[in-house]
C-alpha cells in the first residue's frame, strides 16, 4: 500500500493551485493608475463606484445598487434599507444555520434578532418547511443565502414571505453571476447584498453592493450608508441616521474589468465541479452537493462535498491537506457559535448539524485549475479513504 502524505509519503500534488483572488490584469492598472492620478480616490469625487454599480446591478438584472465598504455592512445597511430594526419590538430575521457568521451578525448590528432556522438536509439552502417553522409574529425578513454560488429556492421562499407580508434580503455575498430560473441573483427579492472580500469571486480586498428593483429602498439604502443624507440633497442635511459605509474609487477600478471575464471564470470551476462529480461515483463515500430544483447557474464559488455518515472529515481534510489537496472543514452552523447563539433564538436544526458533521469544501484556489486539476484531487480522495482511519478506525 502507498504510503499516505500525512506518514510522510510523497504527496499526490507537490505543485500549489491558482492564488486567488488573482494577481492585476493589465485592465485592472490601467484603471487604478487613472484613478489614483486623478485624485478622485473617493466616490463623493469620482465617478467609478457610481459607474461599476450600474454595470454590476445590470448584469444581476437590477434597476439600482448602492456600493458599500463591506458585505456584512451591506446586509446591514440592505436591512436599515427594508425597515428592519425600526420601532420598540424587537424584529426578527430568519436566517439559514449553515452560512456564514456575517448574515447573522448583520442582523444584530440592525438592532434585530436573528432566528436561525434549519435547512434542507440534501441542498443545504432554508426552504419554506423550515422558514415555515421559524415564522412568528415578529418576523419581519428571511434572508436567503446563495449559499457557495448556489441560488436558494426562491420561488417558495419569496412565495411564503408574500403571504407572511414580510421582505427578502438575499445574501450573494458568494453568488456573483449565479442565476435562478434563468434570471440573476441579485433582484430575486426586495434587495440583495454582494460582497467583495479577498475570497469571493470578484474582489477588491475588501467590498461590498446592494442591488434592488425598488427606487425607494435605493435611496433608503444609499442614505443610510451615507450619513442620513438625501441624495441630490445638501452635504450637511442629514434627514434619517446614517454612517459612513462607502466604498472606494480604488474597488471599483480593481472591480470594474472583472465584469468582462467573470462568467469565464465562473465556467472554468464549473469544468472542475462538473468533472469531480462525476468521477465521484461508486465506491468513493463522498458526493457533490445537489442544487435546488430552479438552479440555472451555480457559480462554484466553493465546492461542496458531503461525507458519508461514518466517515471522519476531521482527520480526511488533515489527510488531503498533507496530499497537497486543501479543503475547508465548512460551517460549525450558527447555533454552535457562542456570542451569536446567546443573542439569537436557536430552532432545532438537524440539517444544519448534519451538515456541520459530513459536509467539507474546496475554494476558488483548487476550483480554478479547471479540467486539469481533477485529476489530483480525486487521487488524493481515493488514497484518503482507502485508509481505515477515514472511518475512525485504526
Ligand atoms: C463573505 C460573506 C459575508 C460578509 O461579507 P464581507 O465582505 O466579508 O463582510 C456575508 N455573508 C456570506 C454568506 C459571506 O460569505
Amino acid at each position: 500500500m502507498t504510503t499516505l502524505a500525512i506518514d510522510g509519503g510523497t504527496p499526490v500534488r507537490a505543485e500549489g493551485w491558482p492564488s486567488w483572488p488573482p494577481a492585476a490584469t493589465p485592465e485592472q492598472h490601467a484603471l487604478l493608475r487613472e484613478v489614483v492620478d486623478s485624485g478622485h480616490w473617493g466616490s463623493t469625487s469620482g465617478r467609478r463606484c457610481a459607474e461599476f454599480t450600474e454595470a454590476f446591478a445590470a448584469r444581476h438584472g437590477c434597476a439600482h445598487g448602492v456600493t458599500v465598504a463591506n458585505g456584512t455592512l451591506a446586509l446591514f445597511a440592505a436591512l436599515r434599507a427594508a425597515g428592519v430594526g425600526e420601532g420598540d419590538e424587537v424584529a426578527e430575521v430568519i436566517v439559514p444555520g449553515y452560512t456564514f457568521v456575517a448574515s447573522a451578525t448583520s442582523v444584530l448590528l440592525a438592532g434585530a434578532r436573528p432566528v436561525i432556522a434549519d435547512v434542507d438536509p440534501d441542498h443545504l439552502h432554508l426552504s419554506a418547511a423550515t422558514v415555515e417553522a421559524a415564522l412568528t409574529d415578529r418576523t419581519r425578513a428571511i434572508m436567503p443565502v446563495h449559499l457557495a454560488g448556489s441560488p436558494a429556492p426562491m420561488d417558495e421562499l419569496t412565495a411564503l414571505a408574500a403571504r407572511a407580508g414580510v421582505a427578502v434580503v438575499e445574501d450573494a455575498a458568494q453568488a456573483h453571476g449565479a442565476a435562478y430560473r434563468d434570471r440573476p441573483v441579485g433582484g430575486l427579492g426586495d434587495a440583495a447584498t454582494f460582497s467583495f472580500q479577498a475570497s469571493k469571486a470578484m474582489s477588491a480586498g475588501e467590498g461590498g453592493l446592494i442591488t434592488t428593483n425598488d427606487a425607494a429602498l435605493a435611496d433608503a439604502a444609499w442614505s443610510v450608508c451615507n450619513l442620513g443624507r438625501v441624495r441630490g440633497g445638501a452635504w450637511y442635511h442629514h434627514a434619517e441616521l446614517g454612517w459612513n459605509l462607502r466604498m472606494t474609487e480604488l474597488q471599483a477600478a480593481l472591480l470594474t474589468p472583472w465584469l468582462d471575464r467573470l462568467d469565464a471564470e465562473i465556467d472554468r470551476r464549473e469544468e472542475f465541479a462538473t468533472g469531480l462529480a462525476a468521477a465521484l461515483t461508486g465506491e468513493l463515500p463522498v458526493r457533490v452537493v445537489g442544487d435546488p430544483e430552479g438552479t440555472t447557474r451555480n457559480t462554484r464559488h466553493l465546492l461542496l462535498l458531503r461525507l458519508d455518515e461514518h466517515v471522519d472529515k476531521a482527520w480526511v481534510v488533515r489527510a488531503l491537506a498533507a496530499e497537497g489537496v486543501p479543503a475547508d472543514a465548512g460551517y460549525p452552523g450558527l447555533g454552535r457559535i457562542t456570542p451569536v447563539a446567546e443573542n439569537a433564538v436557536v430552532l432545532d436544526a438537524p440539517g444544519v448539524d448534519r451538515a456541520a458533521a459530513s459536509v467539507l469544501w474546496l475554494r476558488q484556489d483548487v476550483l480554478m485549475s479547471g479540467a486539469a486539476g481533477v485529476g489530483d484531487v480525486l487521487a488524493a480522495l481515493e488514497r484518503v479513504v482507502a485508509d481505515p482511519r477515514a472511518f475512525g478506525r485504526s
